[in-house]
């Protein structure tokens, strides 16, 4: 059941996820052989340069694969037929000194010139040894068109439109899953330095698109199917899928909030019980995941009866396509947007926390949050501002569970906040006494025996 298998010799337990898939010796390692005993490829925060250099050699050999697998000729020929106009597609080769502008770390963007001087980018999936499986890599593709296509037709949230998609499969003549869309101008709005006027612009236009959102809403929770059939199918977050014998396991759609947050959690439980996340902290993570579905669920989704909403689940800021006014020019990247509850839809984005303060474990709202919350109070939508006044449940539950599994320092800090944002903690009861309790309640749950058992010996 585990997504992938240990590549070292003889071995067959599940790898780690994420950074059990080391990308410098193309390796699926399990928590024993990502040891350093056995695994002796750089590590990033002990040896930079060294690990920047294999890095880059790596990255070499994947794009170039990537690249020449790329059709030039049929993605021009497909685009002029599109648009009816002329256009050229550069000639591919990898370029490390223009990487951050053509790529990011899941996708890479092929320029479409056309002779009339519009630009479209062909987005195509970045594929190594961290990818997941091709037929999740497929979902995605997707569902990211699916859900432009939602915005485009049903709202006015400025978003690229798209032109054409296709999966990654021998029948498609381009060689490779991609969406054809436009390309913006624009600079991501985190790349900015913004006065108070700015700030109260750029506001104003995002209580625009919650707003906008508010009017669509869904009776599931899921990722958008299919740019054909925008109906709600299966949750594609990576955290929540799994693998059977080669075939995809997806949780989901789900008709209620509390159907997805228990299979969620329970999904995640296995995952630590497997060795196949929170590795370094598997008896906190655990501690923290039980107590959430025994103790906290209940009261979280007793007033998250539906209907769901579609949230943008990757909200840094660099998402939002700003011009030199602090107009937002589009809003992108919504590959792993899904449906959700009210409150987690329209918590405050990430952006606009203080970061700092956050993950030190203040529950305290960022001034741009409050701001926001009485933009939208302005605007008569209290529901709306609620949500963002009461945003920090949404924040510390997605940072807690299946959030950040390789942070183990943050938990603790995410979980406490949890629990304060929930008026659930006891005064002064301190994260360290609170795990001490919590052994003792579960001493006897046989899922922790197992990984107090585990650590033990290793
Ligand atoms: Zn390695
Ligand atoms: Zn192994």
């Amino acid at each position: 059941m585990s997504l992938f298998n240990c590549t070292a010799p003889g071995c067959q337990q599940p790898s780690v996820r994420r950074k059990g898939s080391c990308c410098l010796c193309n390796s699926h390692l399990c928590v024993k052989h990502l040891g350093q005993d056995f695994h002796h490829c750089p590590d990033w925060q002990v040896n930079e340069q060294e690990f920047d250099i294999k890095y880059a050699q790596a990255e070499f050999v994947e794009m170039t694969a990537l690249l020449s697998r790329v059709n030039v000729r049929a993605l021009r020929d497909r685009a002029a037929a599109l648009r009816k106009v002329d256009c050229t597609v550069p000639e591919l080769s990898y370029d490390h000194g223009s990487r951050f502008s053509i790529m990011g770390g899941m996708n890479y963007h092929i320029p479409v010139n056309f002779v009339d001087g519009v630009t479209w980018l062909c987005r195509i999936r970045r594929r190594n040894i961290t990818s997941t499986p091709l037929a999740h890599q497929n979902r995605l593709i997707l569902s990211e068109a699916a859900t432009y296509r939602f915005l485009s037709s049903r709202t006015q949230i400025p978003v690229p439109e798209i032109h054409d998609w296709a999966i990654d499969s021998p029948s498609n003549p381009i060689g490779v899953g991609y969406i054809l869309m436009d390309k913006l101008a624009g600079k991501p709005l985190s790349a900015c330095d913004l006065n108070n006027e700015d700030r109260k612009r750029v506001l104003r236009q995002l209580a625009d698109v919650y707003i906008a959102l508010k009017q669509h809403p869904f009776q599931e929770i899921g990722c958008l199917l299919d740019p054909d059939d925008l109906s709600v199918g299966p949750v594609l977050e990576e955290s929540t899928i799994d693998a059977d014998g080669g075939n995809l396991c997806l949780l989901g759609p789900f008709k209620s909030a509390l159907e997805y947050r228990t299979t969620s959690i329970k999904h995640q439980i296995e995952l630590i019980l497997r060795g196949e996340s929170y590795t370094e902290n598997p008896v906190d993570a655990y501690l923290v995941h039980r107590f959430i579905l025994d103790d906290v669920i209940g009261s979280i989704t007793r007033n998250e009866k539906g209907p769901f909403f579609l949230k943008h689940m990757d909200d840094k800021g660099d998402h939002i396509l700003v011009d030199n006014d602090f107009h937002i020019v589009g809003i992108i990247d919504w590959e792993w947007a899904q449906t959700t509850t009210e409150s987690e839809a329209f918590a405050a984005p990430l952006y606009l926390l203080d970061v700092n303060l956050y993950y030190s474990g203040s529950n305290e709202l960022s001034r741009e949050e409050v701001e926001f919350a009485s933009v939208l109070s302005g605007r008569n939508e209290t529901g709306l501002a609620e949500c963002v006044y009461g945003g920090r449940v949404a924040h510390r539950f997605a940072h807690c569970v299946g959030g950040d599994t390789g942070d183990t320092e943050s938990l603790p800090n995410h979980f406490m906040g949890l629990r304060s944002a929930l008026r659930r903690n006891k005064p002064h009861e301190t994260w360290e006494q609170w795990r001490e309790g919590a052994l003792l309640k579960y001493k006897k749950d046989e899922g922790l025996q197992n990984l107090i058992q585990r650590g033990s010996y290793e």
